[in-house]
């Protein structure tokens, strides 16, 4: 049998929770966790005769996002109506925005998955709009075995809804633009970021076609992504299933699945029939939302540096491969973390390689973030100089100060000295114990000398052995050098 290839079109619908202060359309304070339902209010609890009011904050996010995404910022966007019933929703129905939304037609770049565009090029995704409206509450149903419980602190909570457009070819690509998404939100200041309490969530919309076919196959939409790595996993398991439909001469319906992470499958939760009707009208008690071209050019003039200009100017100033500054701009306090060792250390391509390399490894092993892991920038700024100035090799550096700093035993240098760690640069002092470790390995030498030179490495490390790690390795080899060129 000859088999089709097949290419998956992939659009993804992101919500982001803003960093407001107060709730979209009331006061109530904006923050998670709180006693259930203690931050809520008539408005937010869909009291009779309580009215909304837009929350400017939220609307100075939102046009900060659309310049972030190289938006077009609408002038006049409405509010709407958007009906369903269910109990964390006290209104019975969800404001939102409508047919015009407060930005539209922005776009990202991402690398492009060479594995199928045929090249490394980048691409624009496209976004077809991002709307302003609000959360719902949180229905707990575990709490106990007799009863569900709604929390309305989350109900009101200002979110916007980016649209992606269908222009993503992979699960790769899903999730880079996700996290170039989650990059961008972070560095404005405009949202958390926290993937696992919600703050940032995903919805994955995906089909498949045979190559070659224009028309677009029948697309599903997965919901409860709740990490980059789920969003690749959900998508790989979705393409597969509908590739395996299709190869066996099936079709399938438009509809709602679940990603469910324990089993890594996505199920069945509601076709396109059962789909609602939400019965959108406009929002009576709200004014059209107007947006004048000096109310964005204020909040213009206050963006933060961005990713893109950021990883530029890393490159430029620190001499960091594109690759490196990548990395470092993983999220913005690491990228400040980063950028304030680098500043104080006055080598940038070092702070990048101890970020990069026993930073990361630690934050990985210990499952925390830069923030949390409280070292000082100034220790690790102050550890790179010890380096730099051969006080101390890297060997001990890596091995024996930075696991002592994490303990938090003194500054480099306390700890240096403390344990007696400078290294012996002392040119006669290291001669004697090469020609030591010569003498005692007279044999090994011989061979050396007759071609092997895999040996070498071994008496290096027989040197450094004898000098406890603490003698300047640089030394070590142009004496080395030096000897076995005279005997
Ligand atoms: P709806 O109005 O049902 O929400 P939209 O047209 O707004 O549908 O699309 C919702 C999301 O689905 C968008 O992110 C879009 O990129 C994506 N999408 C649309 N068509 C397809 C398709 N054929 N395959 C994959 N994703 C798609
Ligand atoms: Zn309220
Ligand atoms: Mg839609």
């Amino acid at each position: 049998m000859n088999s089709v290839a097949y290419e998956a079109i992939i659009g993804l619908e992101v919500h982001v929770q803003l960093l407001t202060r107060s709730k979209m359309f009331c006061a109530c304070e904006n923050s998670y966790g709180g006693e259930p339902n203690s931050r809520t209010c008539p408005v937010c609890l869909a009291l009779p005769g309580s009215l909304p009011v837009v929350n400017d904050e939220a609307v100075k996010m939102a046009i900060a996002l659309g310049l972030g995404i190289h938006g077009e910022i609408r002038e006049r966007s409405t509010f709407y109506r958007k009906q369903y019933f269910y109990p964390d929703l006290p209104k019975g129905y969800q404001i939102t925005q409508g047919p015009v939304a407060v930005v539209e037609n922005g776009w990202i770049e991402i690398p492009g998955d060479p594995k199928v565009r045929g090249e490394i090029q980048p691409v624009r995704i496209g976004i077809e709009r991002a709307h302003l409206e609000e959360d719902s509450g949180k229905s707990s149903h575990d709490l106990n075995a007799k009863s569900s419980h709604v929390d309305l602190n989350r109900a009101g909570v200002p979110l916007v809804e980016i649209v992606g457009r269908p222009d993503l070819r992979s699960p790769q690509e899903a999730s880079d633009y996700l996290k170039d998404l989650h990059r961008l939100v972070t560095f404005l200041g405009i949202c958390d970021g926290n993937m696992e309490e919600g703050s940032f969530r995903c919805d994955a919309n995906v089909s498949v076609r045979p190559q070659g076919q224009m028309a677009f196959g029948t697309r599903v939409e997965v919901k409860n992504i709740n990490s980059f790595r789920n969003v690749k996993l959900a998508l790989e398991f979705e393409i597969r299933r509908q590739i395996e439909l299709y190869e066996r001469g099936e079709t399938f319906e438009q509809e709602t699945r679940g990603w469910d992470a324990a089993t890594g499958e996505t199920r069945a939760q509601r076709s396109k029939e059962a789909a609602m009707d939400y019965r959108y009208f406009p929002e009576p008690d709200l004014p059209a939302l107007t947006i004048t071209g000096d109310e964005v050019e204020l909040v213009r003039s206050k963006l933060p540096e961005l990713p893109e200009a950021r990883k530029a100017r890393f490159m430029g100033d620190y001499g960091l491969s594109e690759y490196e500054a990548i990395t470092v701009l993983q999220d913005r306090a690491f990228a400040d973390y980063f950028e304030a060792v680098a500043r104080t250390c006055g080598n940038g391509k070092q702070a990048a390689n101890w970020m990069l390399g026993e930073v990361s490894r630690t934050l990985n092993e210990q499952g925390t973030t830069i923030t949390k892991l409280g070292l000082l920038y100034a220790f690790l700024a102050e550890l790179i100089q010890l380096v730099e100035s051969r006080t101390i090799n890297l060997m001990t550096a890596k091995e024996v100060v930075f696991p002592a700093l994490l303990k938090g035993k003194g500054t480099p240098r306390q700890i240096v000295e403390k344990h007696g760690l400078a290294q012996v640069s002392d040119r006669g002092a290291i001669e004697a114990l090469i020609r030591e470790v010569l003498a005692s390995n007279a044999a090994q030498v011989a061979q050396l000398k007759a071609g092997n030179e895999k040996l070498k490495g071994y008496l290096v490390g027989q040197i450094m052995k004898a000098g406890k790690g603490k003698v300047d390795p640089q030394l070590v080899n142009e004496i080395l050098n030096a000897l076995l060129a005279e005997a």
